[in-house]
């Protein structure tokens, strides 16, 4: 080593000579650093100050007291400093600044005079950074502070880095905590994490003794396999209980969470990461949903079935008297039986709904044309349909559209699309249900020119429950089960059911769309066959006929039978509403019942000729009187035929054929 480079006392002033006024080369974009002096030696102060004056900015003071001052002023990165000083000496200066939690860090290197392993341990121990020995290199020292301004920069943006992510760790959003080791020690755990366990000791001990009622809840068993398997776990909305309430109850909770193995670099488990996300409020709101979900469809179940029980004596009553051919208070009975009904159809209604719900309705499933369901829903349909006045079109190929399916129940869906485009359209509409093969699929659809959906009720439509302001103010006397029920149905037949309607007032369209039979069809029997050809397909020779009957059963009998055999047929209930009718409706065939109230069947036959002028029509009389008499009285009236009830359907298509 050269003799210039040795600091020994003085230093060998020409090495350092060349570089005492040299400005001071920081490195670029760092703050200059300052180191401060420590030593009663001027002319070691004044050696140390020119050699470190080419790196830093450097300041000196005599002894411990000063240096003390010197730092609250100063605050510099590096103390080199003497042992041996008046005053306060180098290690008393070393604990001031220790004890400090300001002046802690800063990095001291002690120089003395005190050579050997033994001073060097004891100045380390004090808190040094380094230990000098004098006489030292000017080099060494240099070098010295240097890794020790590099290590203090380095710490510094360690501890920045830390302290950025032990802030992100105690503000995140989660409750996180870090388990270490087999036995789940908490070694950290966020502030929400802390709230979420209700605020304990738990950080040095193991999860068993920390949360001691997790015990028997799986936790344990579950982080257990997380360390040894090295696998992760997700919970999602796991219930807990937790004793963390202010009286140390146990509470229960929600979480969803994850159990993170930390693997470290040899590849071994060493704890896991828990990050956990209360979700107490939502999974019990979600649980009171259920049970009230549940509620209601027990209830509405109890609620068909406890009204059901009183209705059905009521219509076997009704029938009984209509089969004892009792005929007091007729009209009274008339309307009692027809509400009657239409509550059972509600009650059943309600029934289907808590059947679907609790998934007990089976399907009877066989296969059958879709003309024939349709026949069978328009059957249902017929009365609401008539009682508006409406104009059914039936496009509906009678073969060729095979489904698999439980005809009653798709019956059902068709006759309730139908009953609702007859409801929901003015008197006198047009209702129109098509059927078409459309690739693999059957389509059935049901539109109308009535009220029409609005666009943000579409969406919902299929919902329970759900009916349109503008149906309910022209309230029909549904429950909005109707379409709820159609889409199961349909659902559980593999098919689709949807709405469409270009806005209020302009109509509806629902379709059904089926999975067609791939197979061929089975010879058709004699009772489907028949059941086919009563689809009411118009005719070519269909005829306008009026039926008038104060017997609203028997009218609406005859009327269906006409219409399923491709007539248009309209329905009055006495003479002046026939008369009414057969203004608009020009009837070519006219079947009146003799025994009306007030205008009697005569009377009528003779005013619709009158305003029928020269145009043909033919009038038959239907009646429960066969005497010739009888016969003799209706022909003079005017009428063409005198039909006796009960009217045999074939002769009385013959008759219209004629
Ligand atoms: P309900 O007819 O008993 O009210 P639905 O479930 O059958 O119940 O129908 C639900 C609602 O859908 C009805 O209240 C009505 O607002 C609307 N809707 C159904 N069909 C039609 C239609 N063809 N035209 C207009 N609105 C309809």
């Amino acid at each position: 080593m050269p003799a210039a480079d040795q600091a020994a006392v003085p230093a060998s002033p020409l090495a350092d000579q060349t570089i005492i006024d040299a400005e001071v080369v920081a490195p670029p974009g760092d703050a200059v650093q300052r180191v401060l002096i420590v030593d009663d030696n001027a002319d070691m102060r004044a050696y140390l100050q020119r050699l470190l004056q080419r790196r830093w900015h450097v300041h000196a003071a005599r002894n411990g007291r000063e240096a003390l001052d010197a730092v609250a002023a100063v605050r510099p990165d590096v103390i080199i400093s003497d042992v041996m000083m008046p005053h306060v000496d180098g290690f008393q200066l070393l604990a001031a600044l220790r004890a400090n939690p300001e002046t802690r860090d800063i990095a001291f290197i002690l120089l003395s005079a005190r050579a050997g392993e033994e001073a060097r341990v004891d100045g380390l121990a004090a808190g040094a950074d380094e230990y000098l020995t004098k006489p030292f290199s000017g080099r060494e020292l240099m070098a010295r502070v240097d890794s020790l301004l590099m290590r203090r920069r380095i710490r510094i943006i360690a501890d920045g880095f830390a302290q950025r992510m032990q802030s992100v760790f105690a503000q995140a959003p989660v409750a996180i905590a870090i388990l270490n080791g087999p036995t789940h020690v908490f070694e950290q755990a966020n502030a929400l994490y802390q709230r979420l366990i209700g605020r304990r000791e738990i950080l040095g001990r193991p999860i068993r003794d920390a949360l001691p009622e997790l015990e028997g809840q799986g936790i344990y068993e579950l982080l257990d396999h997380v360390y040894r398997s090295g696998q992760p776990y997700l919970g999602h909305s796991e219930r807990v209980e937790l004793r963390r309430g202010p009286e140390g109850e146990l509470e229960e909770c929600f979480f969803n969470f994850v159990y993170q193995p930390l693997i470290g670099t040899d590849g071994v488990t060493e704890g896991i990461a828990v990050v956990s996300f209360e979700v107490t409020e939502l999974a019990k709101a979600k649980r009171a949903a259920e049970t009230a979900n549940r509620v209601k469809d027990e209830f509405l179940a109890m609620l068909g079935h406890e009204l059901r029980n009183p209705l059905a004596p009521i219509i076997t009553a009704l029938q009984l008297m209509r089969l004892r051919g009792i005929t007091v208070a007729e009209k009274e009975r008339a309307i009692i039986e027809r509400q009657a009904k239409h509550l059972v159809a509600l009650v059943d209604d309600l029934l289907d709904v808590s059947r679907v719900a609790q998934g007990k309705v089976q399907l009877r499933k066989k296969q059958v044309e879709a003309a024939e369901v349709i026949a069978k829903a328009i059957e249902t349909a017929s009365p609401i349909l008539e009682e508006k006045l409406h104009r059914l079109t039936i496009e509906v190929p009678a073969s060729g559209l095979p489904l698999e399916a439980d005809p009653e129940r798709l019956g059902q869906v068709i006759a309730n699309l139908l009953t609702n485009a007859a409801k929901y359209t003015g008197r006198g509409g047009e209702v129109r249900v098509h059927a078409s093969r459309q690739a693999d699929s059957v389509v059935i659809m049901v539109s109308d020119n009535g009220i029409g959906i609005a666009d943000h009720m579409l969406p919902h439509i299929f919902d329970l429950f759900v009916q349109e302001a503008q149906a309910l103010s022209r309230s029909q006397g549904g429950l909005g089960l109707g379409l709820a029920i159609a889409k199961s149905m349909t659902t559980l037949h593999g098919g689709t059911i949807r709405a469409e309607s270009d806005g209020v007032g302009r109509g509806s369209r629902f379709s059904v769309t089926l999975p067609i039979v791939a197979a061929p069809m089975p010879a058709l029997s004699a009772g489907a066959l028949s059941n086919m050809a009563a689809l009411p397909l118009l005719r070519d020779d269909s005829l306008s006929i009026l039926i008038v009957d104060d017997n609203v059963d028997a009218a609406r009998m005859l009327g269906e039978t006409l219409a399923l055999s491709g007539h248009r047929t309209r329905l009055a209930f006495d003479g002046p509403s026939a008369l009414e009718i057969a203004e608009e409706f020009t009837p070519d065939v006219g079947l009146l019942d003799i025994g009306l109230p007030g205008m009697d069947g005569y009377e009528l036959a003779a005013r619709l000729r009158e305003r029928a002028g020269g145009r043909s029509l033919r009038l038959f009389a239907i009646t429960g009187y066969g005497q010739e008499t009888d016969r003799q009285r209706s022909l003079e009236a005017g009428f063409d035929k005198h039909l006796v009830k009960p009217i045999d359907p074939k002769l009385l298509e013959s008759l219209l054929g004629a």
